[in-house]
Formats: structure tokens, sequence, C-alpha cells
């Protein structure tokens, strides 16, 4: 084995947390409208510059404390966070996969991904800029890069959106009320090409199964609130879909040993 593929997991893992950092730029930006390229990192209080040790994943963050280094504001903890899961996604698709085309791919739809979800957790949005194009990476780089067909990836998008779009239209005429984003619809064009038609009973269930769980925590943290919590889909979506296409085939064997 060449040092390269040996130590692939490692660097992985060190670009995925790079990355990570960037994309916490991108999110920034999104939610206050500044450009991606300029002005330099900065505290969004006092606008302090950061210097280079101010920048490091994860790390400035245990090294400043989470303050920032000038005028002692707190740094969301979405920093770190976005860092860790980047990072995490990174080392765990290189053990799975190995340095190839499908390394890339993934990388490149979960970068979108993970940036999508922190949107939404925080504005309950998915923006059309970040789901349309996801959805043509994730169609072309399945049918190009994985052993998916192309006919797969188009019916996973085709069956997940249509499902999602049937059962917004039937919680609206049941409850009278929206329950599902069209933003939603949107994302489950993309997850549907990634995973294909045959992910996306796995990818659905891992997808309730962790908002259902994180629903639970969340009400159980903040009781006065009773039910009517509010909690973004579209990170389980593309959590469960994260986890389809890492150990689907796994899960699968682990829930219908016969199947
Ligand atoms: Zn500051």
């Amino acid at each position: 084995m060449t040092p390269l593929i040996a130590f692939f997991p490692l660097i992985a893992l060190a670009l995925g947390l790079v990355l990570g950092s960037f994309y916490n730029v991108c999110i920034h930006r999104y939610l206050t409208g500044e450009s991606i390229v300029l002005p330099a990192s900065h505290c969004p209080r006092c606008r302090n510059a950061l210097v280079w040790w101010e920048n490091i994943p994860l790390v400035s963050f245990i090294l400043l404390r989470g303050r920032c280094r000038a005028c002692k504001e707190p740094i969301s903890w979405r920093y770190p966070i976005v860092e860790a899961v980047s990072g995490i996604w990174a080392l765990l698709l290189a053990v799975q996969f190995g340095l190839g085309w499908e390394w890339l791919l993934y990388m490149a739809v979960g970068g979108l991904l993970i940036i999508m979800s922190f949107i939404d957790f925080q504005e309950f949005i998915l923006p059309d800029v970040f789901t349309f194009p996801g959805a043509i990476l994730a169609f072309s780089g399945t049918a190009l890069m994985t052993d998916m067909t192309w006919g797969d990836s188009l019916l996973g998008a085709v069956i997940g959106a249509g499902a999602f779009w049937l059962l917004q239209k039937g919680y609206y005429l049941v409850r009278g009320v929206e329950g599902l984003g069209t933003g939603d619809i949107k994302l489950m064009l993309m997850l549907g090409a990634l995973v294909g038609w045959q992910g996306l009973p796995m990818m659905i269930f891992l997808a309730a199964f962790t908002a259902l769980a994180a629903s639970l925590g969340y009400m159980a943290k903040n009781a006065h609130q009773g039910m009517r919590t509010r909690i973004p889909f579209g990170p389980f979506l593309s959590l469960g879909a994260m986890l389809q296409i890492l150990y689907g085939p796994v899960l699968m064997h682990l829930l219908m040993p016969l199947a």
C-alpha cells in the first residue's frame, strides 16, 4: 500500500475540517447577506479580523475558549459543530470508499447538505440556490461516478420528491396548515437522485427515526413549550441520506437478515 492510500483517512479528516471552516463562512454569509469572498474572516460583532491561529478548525474554538479575542463575544456553537460534522463525514467516507470518484462526489454533495442543514436549523428555509444545483450534481454525479444507473437515480428523485409532494398536499387537506415545506420537496429531488429508488425507504426511515428522537429530546428539555415545537426536517433528511450512503446495505442486512 502506498503511503497516500494508507494515510488517506487522516488526510481526508484534515481536509474535512478545513472545508468545515469554509462551510461556516458560506452559512454565515448566506444568513447575513455578506459576500463569500470579501471581506476576510472577522468577528461578527466587533469586526476584528482573525489572525491565522484563530482560523484553525476546532483548535481555535478551544484556544479561544469559545469567545472573540477582542470583544469576548461568545462564538456560536455552530462553528465547531459544522467543522466536526464535516471532518467526521470526510473521514467515514474515506474509510468506506477509499480515494476515488465516489469519495469525491459524496464530499461535494455532503458539503452542500451540511451548509443547507445549518441554514435550515437557523432560518427554516432550504434555499433554491443550493437545492437545484444540488439536484443536478447528485443526478449527474451518481450516474457518472457510482455503480447506480441514471434510471435508478432519476426514479429515486421522482419518487422521493413525488411522495413528499403528496404528503404535503395530504397533510394540508387534513390539518389545514403546511406541515412540510416546499424546500423539503426540492431537497428530496437531490436526495432521491443520490440514494436511488432502492435506497429511499431506508433513507426516509433513518430521517424519520432521527427526527423523532431529536424532537423527543428537544421537547423533554423544553417541556414548557408543549407540543408546538417546530423542528426543521431538512437536516434529518440530509442525515438519513448520509447514513444511507455510508451504511445503507449494512443497516438493511441488520434489520432484515433474510431479505
Ligand atoms: Zn469580537
